[in-house]
């Protein structure tokens, strides 16, 4: 590291005089350490990108010279392997161009503030989104939202899959089409609208109808991530856990029952898969009484959803396959995340620990 820096997301504030905190103050970020003499505050005072660590040592030698330099050089290298510092020398990353260094700048800061983990340049995180392959299958109200998050954040290929043609009743929430595409094929008019939002990265579609594993096979083994935004055939998901626990793809749902939005995201290998959580919630329905529901449940009703909850499960959808792709943040996976849009209180995660040694696909 040529000059090392506090990132500017992680500034330090002292509180009174033996206490200092480093990362803000967002859960999963932020640090407190202990700092009777002073000796830490000079030490992140003096890393403000404008020394060299030989530099920044020899100067808190001057303030503080009962402490040895092994101890500064050691506090540092703590502070670079907790995600706190980065190198305010860096050279500009090759590979990104200054227009998508202008573009994406905003989108650093945020990925900087998140990351814990000690990168080579600070563009590392949209390096490795440019280099990515995504498919997105089903482009409804979840797709729509959550194929636009990846274009407009820089995912360097990005493949839409969807039968459908785009209807009147499909407005209210599937944010990629006007009034203009009605009778389009969506594929069309989603990858269309999507070129617009992003010329800098790959936006291909299919019109096709996944009915069935063969289909779900052929497009794992072609992206680094499956994004599951449609929830037809009923078995669909099941048939993505069993395709990408084979091809070793990672994968991401996103849905909603009805005010409850969530998504699910799974890396084949790294613990239960999908099936394992059906496994496990069978078991726990067998110890319940018997449910009985009225006649009439079986009736079709209105598919309730608006653009409200298809688009928070298709950001989540989104912000779960940029995890999965750089690591930033690094989310729990092989599990789901739920939240509940009518107390906007009660977030939760779903899923067994480990893996199950009953799953019909992976035990
Ligand atoms: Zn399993």
């Amino acid at each position: 590291m040529r000059r090392p820096r506090i990132k500017p997301e992680h500034l330090p504030v002292r509180h009174g005089g033996d206490r200092v905190r480093i990362g803000g103050v967002v859960r999963g970020i932020a640090a407190d350490i202990d700092d009777p003499g002073g000796w830490v505050w000079a030490l992140l005072e003096l890393l403000d990108g404008s020394r060299t660590t030989d530099q920044v040592v020899a100067d808190l030698a001057r303030l503080h010279p009962q402490r040895p330099g092994a101890d500064a050089r050691a506090a540092i290298d703590d502070l670079i392997r907790a995600g706190y510092v980065e190198d305010a020398g860096e050279p500009d990353p090759a590979g990104l161009g200054a227009a998508e260094r202008e573009r994406y700048r905003r989108s650093r800061a945020l990925f900087r503030w998140m990351d814990r983990t000690p990168r080579r340049t600070s563009w590392d995180t949209q390096l490795l989104l440019r280099g990515a392959r995504v498919v997105v299958i089903g482009i409804g109200g979840v797709g729509c939202t959550a194929a636009q998050t990846l274009v407009v954040s820089g995912v360097g290929h990005v493949h839409c899959v969807e039968p459908d043609v785009v209807e009147l009743s499909n407005l209210n929430r599937q944010i990629l089409f006007t009034e203009r595409d009605l009778g389009r094929p969506k594929v069309t008019a989603a990858v269309e609208r999507l070129r617009a939002h992003n010329s800098e990265v790959r936006v291909t579609g299919a019109r096709l109808l996944v009915d069935g594993p063969a289909v779900l096979r052929t497009l794992a083994i072609g992206y680094d991530v499956v994004l599951l935004a449609a929830d037809e055939p009923p078995e669909i998901r099941a048939w993505t856990n069993q395709v990408c626990q084979a091809t070793g793809t990672a994968w991401v749902h996103g849905g909603y029952h009805g005010p409850q939005v969530g998504c699910g995201l799974y890396a084949p290998g790294a613990g239960p898969c999908y099936d394992c959580a059906r496994v496990a919630e069978r078991e726990r329905q067998v110890g319940l009484p018997p449910r009985t529901f009225p006649a009439a449940a079986g009736k079709p009703r209105v598919h309730a959803a608006n653009a409200v909850s298809a688009g928070i499960a298709g950001q989540l959808a989104a912000h779960a396959t940029l995890s999965l792709l750089t690591g930033v943040p690094r989310l729990r996976t092989n599990c789901e995340f739920g939240f509940n849009l009518v107390t906007l209180q009660d977030s939760f995660a779903l899923g067994p620990e480990s893996p199950r040694p009953d799953c019909p696909t992976c035990g």
